[in-house]
């Protein structure tokens, strides 16, 4: 396959240093991802087994469906199961044959560990493989952890499909003449699978599966056939548990912007072993248009100088587009978790020299923030505030987890992320 992406002499943060920081940080926690999962997984449920605290974050985040049966709920941990006055496994099995009693819609029940079931070491792995057994063929009942300790918002999705990877069903054991069959892994919005699963055909790769599926009936297949690229920089847990499975990684950039998404795809074509002009080829429109939609966006921001606190790990993909697509500076580039392997490629692509930052010591990297008076920052939601009050120009990086982002018809949506908080402090100060 000829090269899709030139490095150039100057670029390439593969063996760049890393602050590495280990002090207070300001992320949300990992129930934060049962938002989109229960989006993308239509006949799964989430029952977190949480706090007050847990159901408010859940619940205002996501909004309450009034009309519609939710596909998420909270069994709150009382005053007595936390002092362990209750058998809290007991009244779980109550919540959930309740549950089910109730919706028999659910094929599939994750319980959803947090910090309070945590601290009181609420074994929810012995509650769900019993759950498992009584309720099992109808529904699957699977745990994870969404807790905020020591954890990001993103790695709840990590958590949840690394939960699910073990119960995939196997794809019929490895022949001489057995194809290998692509799986795109992470959650991504149905009209993005859509688009992949397109252009993937034009390509001439019709055996593609996404997982998560958008049925939990219809989980696909793997086995040492697999071969897996991943959607999301974040998944970390997940790769290793398909890797266990027998599947192996496609290294790839992710696909953010034209060049990232045609790099991703082009890698899953050399893995599949598609002649690279057709895979070209079969690009080459959404391509264009791509770097058209980009163009306009390029003249905003070239030139204008970003700053990332370490939020969702979608953060150096993030640097990556808005450096090399659209011409920004790099002036730090925060991230919670910096997974080398998995983003090598990624790394390969930044300007050398780019400051790089792991984890966070908040009160710390605000002051270098503050010293660096960025164009625009890149946070979470805790801090935006603060800092658009000091007159900087923030995006929630939260919104970029939200949105759809990936591919080559959502790179100029993408860009405008970026360009809209910048023009809406123009006109404020116009
Ligand atoms: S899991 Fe922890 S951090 Fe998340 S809402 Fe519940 S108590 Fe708060």
């Amino acid at each position: 396959m000829s090269p899709v992406i030139p490095i150039q002499a100057d670029v390439g943060c593969q063996d760049a240093p890393v602050l590495r920081e280990r002090g207070q940080r300001e992320v949300f926690c990992g129930l934060t991802g049962i938002i989109w999962l229960h989006r993308k997984m239509q006949d799964a449920f989430f029952l977190v087994v949480g706090s007050r605290t847990c159901a408010h974050l859940i619940q205002s985040a996501a909004g309450v469906m009034i009309f519609a049966e939710p596909r998420f709920a909270t069994a709150i941990l009382d005053e007595r199961d936390l002092a362990g006055l209750a058998d809290a496994q007991d009244e779980l099995d109550r919540v959930v044959q309740r549950l089910l009693s109730r919706r028999p819609d659910i094929r599939l029940l994750f319980l959803v560990g947090s910090c309070p079931s945590e601290v009181i070491k609420l074994d929810l792995s012995r509650a769900a493989s019993r759950l498992n057994q009584r309720f099992s063929p109808q529904v699957r009942v699977l745990n994870y952890s969404g807790s905020g300790i020591e954890t990001t918002f993103t790695q709840g999705e990590d958590a949840c499909l690394a939960a699910l990877a073990p119960t995939l069903p196997s794809l019929p054991t490895v022949s001489v003449s057995s194809q290998p069959e692509l799986m795109v892994v992470g959650a991504l919005a149905d009209v993005v699978e859509d688009q992949f699963q397109r252009l993937f055909q034009a390509m001439g790769l019709s055996r593609v599966s996404f997982f998560p599926s958008r049925s939990a009936t219809n989980l696909p297949a793997v086995g040492p056939q697999t071969r897996f690229l991943l959607a999301q920089p974040f998944l970390g847990d997940t790769a290793r548990a398909l890797e266990a499975r027998g599947a192996q990684r496609i290294a790839a950039p992710f696909p953010l912007g034209a060049e990232g998404s045609a790099a991703w795809m082009m890698a899953a074509a050399a893995a599949m072993g598609i002649d690279p002009d057709k895979a070209a080829q079969a690009i080459a429109p959404a391509r264009e248009r791509a770097e058209q939609a980009l163009s306009v966006h390029r003249a905003r921001l070239s030139g204008r100088r970003v700053f990332f606190f370490p939020d969702s790990q979608l953060e150096i993909p993030l640097a990556r587009f808005l450096s090399r697509e659209l011409g920004m500076q790099l002036v730090e580039v925060g991230s919670p978790y910096l997974h080398r392997t998995h983003l090598a490629e990624e790394l390969a692509l930044l300007p050398s020299g780019t400051f790089l930052s792991e984890g966070q010591d908040v009160e710390r990297q605000l002051d270098r923030c503050r010293a660096a008076r960025p164009d625009l920052v890149v946070c979470g939601l805790g801090l935006a505030n603060p800092l658009e009050a000091e007159g900087m120009t923030t995006k929630w990086s939260i919104e970029l987890v939200f949105t759809p982002i990936q591919g080559f018809e959502q790179a100029g949506d993408l860009a405008a992320l970026f360009t809209r908080p910048l023009h809406r402090r123009q006109l404020l100060a116009a």
